[in-house]
């Protein structure tokens, strides 16, 4: 595994991908239009993205967009039964 200096990057697809927001349902999140802040599948959390990149994914200092939004209702797409 090459380690090297690198600038901050905008977080990528892959990045994405490993991620999951840290509700319960541990759904997947997305970014949003602006790239500041992960947006969890459920709609309830946005995790901020600090400037070197790195996303603050703690439940308890994430935003919280829509407090309605309820993580346990909303099916991942990987777990269609
Ligand atoms: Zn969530």
């Amino acid at each position: 595994m090459e380690e090297k200096t690198l600038p901050p990057q905008p977080l990528d697809e892959w990045m994405l991908a490993l991620l999951a927001c840290s509700c319960p349902a541990h759904l997947p999140v997305h970014l949003n239009a602006e790239k500041t802040e992960l947006i969890c599948a459920c709609g309830r959390y946005a995790f901020a993205i600090g400037e070197d990149g790195i996303p603050n994914m703690l439940l308890e200092e994430a935003k919280v967009l829509n407090p309605d939004a309820d993580p346990a209702q909303v099916t991942s797409a990987e777990e269609s039964d």
